[in-house]
């Protein structure tokens, strides 16, 4: 187990004898400290899949980056609770793939929570939401996220800007009809089943009854059914910040704002049987953290690098480079407007009480030269206190009696998870009789397409064979 306490300082650089695989992708094992991350390839590791005991949590990050790099994609974390419940926070870009090598299967990812809307956060839902149906989500998708910022503004030339619709609901409205050429195209393969029930308010405990978005149908897995919340609410009146409260598998989730460039940006707390997680999404340090996460098993919370190390890594420009000054007052804008710096993360650590079992910085590039910076400077202002750094395929297995992280061991060739066929299905919407006394629908990939310029396997008019379609 590694424990990132201060006195691991001085062991920051691989051992001779340590094995650099874990996340490098196949290729670029290297001891160059800004290539490689010691700490994760050091994890025990984890091989999916594995039975989760009744009184387990599970995390596992599948993106721990803002900027898609193969070691870590953008940000998502999955939750999994030992009574059978599961849930997506954020599905930045390049997280599908991630999710396929775990073998998460897509009806397991029917639950996602937006921190807020930012791209780095919600790339992947295309994919998720696009090929769930035709994989074994053959129902409906819930996306929990902001209402909206509410924001006006004056641009440089007088002109009023906004309020516009950018909350979830108008957010899910306008991803429905960008995927509809998509999603009519994947109708001709089963997208519901018989029997149905869509969750009432109370078996959720929603703020508000479902409602879906488009003329759907209730029970499609093309139907999207966003779940606002008011960013305004911070749990002062009890409740009033439950985004999801499940009697059946004792899940409950919450939320409360985040200070994160425009208004609308949320952190979400889950709480299951006396154990609970925070995952902060994008934030500045506030106050609101502090209070709600007294107390929680694991906070996952952001992390920036410093400016400087920013503008460099990502400009590739050194100081008194021309162009250097421009990357790195950039660099140091996003940082003041929107993110925690290392320093700030490690006071955090500091405030709470009683403090988190387990504290991961995530959103942040981590490889060896990154983390012992980082180190330095949480360690500055919490010398005590579980520390580690999500990279994906971080699994951390949460109980009682104790916290556990290991590294997956994944394949990059893996396909979709199996899944058992359903015994009975709804028709396709695009569908035809397959015998003459119409007594067995399928649905028909063909219906749509123009077909008169298509070469045929056998030539009509010579009876020949064109091609094999068999495959082979
Ligand atoms: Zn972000
Ligand atoms: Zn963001």
């Amino acid at each position: 187990m590694l424990k990132l306490s201060g006195a691991s300082l001085g062991s920051l650089v691989l051992s001779p004898g340590m094995k650099a695989l874990g996340n490098n992708p196949p290729g670029t094992k290297s001891s160059d400290p800004s290539q490689t991350n010691s700490y994760f390839n050091a994890l025990p590791t984890f091989t999916p899949p594995e039975a989760l005991a009744a009184d387990e949590m599970r995390i596992t990050i599948l993106g721990s980056s803002c900027i898609p790099r193969l070691s870590q994609e953008c940000t998502s974390v999955y939750v999994e609770v030992g009574t059978g419940d599961q849930f997506v926070f954020d599905c930045g870009t390049g997280v599908a793939a991630k999710y396929n090598a775990m073998g998460i299967p897509m009806s397991k990812m029917d639950k996602i929570f937006f921190t807020h809307l930012h791209a780095d956060h919600t790339s992947d839902l295309t994919h998720i939401y696009g090929f769930g149906p035709a994989e074994d989500r053959k129902s409906p998708l819930f996306i929990f996220g902001p209402m909206d910022s509410g924001w006006t503004y004056y641009d440089p030339k007088g002109n009023q800007r906004g309020p516009y619709n950018d909350g979830t609901r108008a957010f899910c409205e306008n991803f429905r009809e960008m995927n509809r050429w998509h999603t009519e195209s994947f109708s001709f393969g089963v997208t519901s089943l018989p029997g149905y029930e869509l969750p009432k308010q109370e078996d959720w405990g929603l703020p508000a009854p479902l409602s879906k978005v488009s003329d759907d149908n209730f029970d499609d897995g093309f139907c999207i059914y966003p779940i606002e919340l008011n960013w305004n609410n911070f749990g002062k009146v009890p409740g009033d910040n439950v985004a999801y409260h499940n009697p059946t598998t004792d899940v409950r989730i919450t939320h409360f704002p985040a200070i994160h460039t425009r208004r609308g940006s949320i952190s979400y707390r889950l709480d299951w049987k006396g154990l609970s997680m925070i995952f902060s999404g994008d934030s500045k340090p506030n106050q609101e953290m502090l209070s709600h996460a007294k107390g929680v098993d694991v906070l996952i919370h952001e992390m920036v690098m410093p400016a400087a190390v920013w503008a460099q890594k990502n400009s590739g420009l050194k100081p008194g480079d021309s162009g250097y000054e421009q990357a790195y007052n950039y660099a140091l804008e996003v940082q003041n407007s929107s993110h925690t710096p290392q320093g700030a993360f490690g006071y955090i650590m500091s405030q709470i009480t009683p403090p988190p079992r387990l504290t991961v910085a995530t959103h942040f590039q981590a490889e060896d030269d990154t983390i012992t910076s980082a180190i330095r400077s949480v360690r500055n202002h919490a010398p005590v206190g579980e520390l580690t750094f999500a990279s994906d395929f971080l699994v951390i297995n949460v109980s009682a009696s104790r916290i556990l992280q290991r590294r997956a061991l994944v394949s990059p060739y893996a396909f979709y998870p199996s899944s058992p066929p359903p015994d009975s299905v709804n028709t396709p919407l695009y569908w035809k009789w397959q015998d003459e006394a119409h007594t067995i629908p399928v649905g028909d990939p063909t219906v749509q397409i123009i077909m008169t310029d298509e070469i045929p396997n056998i030539d009509p008019d010579t009876g020949l064979v064109n091609y094999s379609i068999d495959g082979y």
